[in-house]
Order: structure tokens, then sequence, then C-alpha cells
């Protein structure tokens, strides 16, 4: 592979542990070629996560973004980006226009409205909520997932989604649901299908790996071989909250990319979007 990248870290202006500055410094140790920052986009203060960036920091952190990517601009090249959240009966959270970024990332991070709100990556209690607040129905949050995905990606035309499957996050073991069934895959199907009308990039997200063990990498391998049998653009992004972790699990899942016959992975450069391929 030529190039070496991630477009999905976060920094202190939302939830991750180090700077913008020590993310780029890590990324140049461990030989990156591109990188992009992705905090967690401002909502609307209804919201009321405190994991997301505040409106009143974008000025700033746009301003160290573009520093940095002036000063290390024969190093490395850095893009700006959001990670942009999506809510039911809301879609997406454009507190900020998508027009003043290099990138976004599409994520859901919650299901629910108003007081029936629920994180869908948080505890596994939140999660058996949502499941009690839709009379048990397991299959209705996981199509209501995959559904306000698909729906918003068309809608805003996403260059890239996140965690495609972050709703398996507390299924370990298939605690819950089973992911390997006809009506989940049939779910997903659907979904995929969205993406790739929209032609936007699916991230392969290592970040769940650091935090929750392989099981937890975005997507599960059943998805990524729909999407490889799709021709759905991939992506590899680490989702790093820390410097240390800007390429954690990246040589195992170079392997596993190799074993799954999966030949190609896209990059953004400053030219545009470009393929590098996996060898
Ligand atoms: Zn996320
Ligand atoms: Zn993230």
């Amino acid at each position: 592979m030529r190039y070496k990248t991630s477009y999905h870290v976060h920094t202190t202006y939302c939830d991750g542990k180090d700077s913008a500055e020590q993310m780029v410094l890590a990324a140049l140790t461990k030989g990156f070629t591109h990188i992009g920052f992705a905090s967690h986009a401002p909502v609307a203060p209804h919201h009321k996560e405190d994991m997301l960036m505040k409106k009143e920091d974008f000025c700033n952190y746009k301003k160290e973004v573009l520093r940095l990517q002036q000063n290390y601009k024969d190093k490395i090249e850095i893009f700006l980006g959001l990670e942009y959240d999506c809510y039911e009966g809301e879609g997406m959270a454009k507190e900020i226009d998508p027009k003043e970024l290099d990138f976004f990332i599409l994520s859901i991070h919650s299901l629910g409205t108003g007081k029936d709100k629920r994180p869908i990556d948080c505890s596994a209690k939140e999660l058996e909520e949502l499941f009690d607040l839709a009379g048990g129905d397991v299959q209705e949050i996981v199509r209501r997932y995959y559904a306000l995905l698909g729906d918003a990606v068309i809608k805003e035309e996403a260059p890239i989604v996140g965690h495609i499957d972050i709703i398996k996050k507390n299924n370990k073991g298939s605690r819950y649901f089973n992911e390997k069934e006809n009506w989940y895959l049939d779910i997903v199907q659907k979904c995929l299908e969205q993406i790739r009308r929209a032609g936007s990039v699916v991230e392969i997200n290592t970040g769940g790996v650091v935090r929750h063990g392989k099981e937890c990498l975005y997507p599960s391998d059943e998805i990524l071989e729909m999407l490889r049998d799709m021709d759905i653009g991939l992506m590899l992004n680490s989702d790093a909250h820390k410097a240390e972790n800007i390429d954690f699990y990246y040589e195992e899942m170079i392997q596993k990319l190799k074993d799954m016959k999966i030949r190609e992975l896209r990059i953004l450069t400053k030219e545009g979007w470009i393929c590098d391929e996996v060898d």
C-alpha cells in the first residue's frame, strides 16, 4: 500500500484525550501520509450530549486544523472534517455548515426522540431500555437504526459512513440478536443499496477494537463481504481518541482485507478521492 490514512481522528475539542497537534505528531511517527480530523459536531442545545464539540469552539478548531495543515504541509496532508450525528425525526444535525469542511462522516450514536432517546453506543442497559420502549421488539430497533442511517446518507449525500453496524456494540455473543440471520442481513442489504446509490464510502473502523475487542470491529465480516460484492468504496479509519491508538489494529486489518480479497481502499487527497491497492 502506498498510503497510510485515518480520517476519523478525535481531539480535545470533543471527547479525545490528546490535542490535534499531538495526533499529527503521532501520525508522522507511524508513517501516515494523510489524516482527517472528525470531531463530534455540535448539535442543537436540546440534545445535551457531553462528548460533542461546543458550537462556539468550532472557529478555534477550524483555525487549529488549518494551522497544522499549513505547518506540516511538506510532511502529511491534513483535512478538516466533522463527525455529524443523526437523530430520529430530525436527521443529520447540521449546526455547522458542511461547506466549511473538507469532508464529513455521518454517524448514529442514539435512537429515539425526546425523553425516550437513548445512546446505542454506551451501556447494554440503555440498549435494553430502547428495546423495552419498542415493546421488546429487537428487530424494530435494528430496522429503525438502519433506516435512519440509509435515509440520511441519501439525503445528505454523505461522503463517509461512520461505524456502520455500531448497533451491534452490546451484542457480543449474539446476546440480543443474531447478525447472521436473514432478517438482519436483509435490513443491512437495504441500507447498503442506499449507500451505493449515494456513492458514499464506508469506513472500516478499528476504534471499537481498542475499547471492546475484535467483536467490535465495524463492519462485521458478513457486512464487509456484502460491501465487497456490491463494489462499495471502503476506507480504513482508527476513530482514535488517543495519539497512541492512531493506527491500532491496522496491520491485522490489512491482512484480513487480503484474506477477504478486498483489493483496494479509498484515499481522500487534496486532488480528490483516489484508490490505493491493498498489497
Ligand atoms: Zn462515532
Ligand atoms: Zn468517532
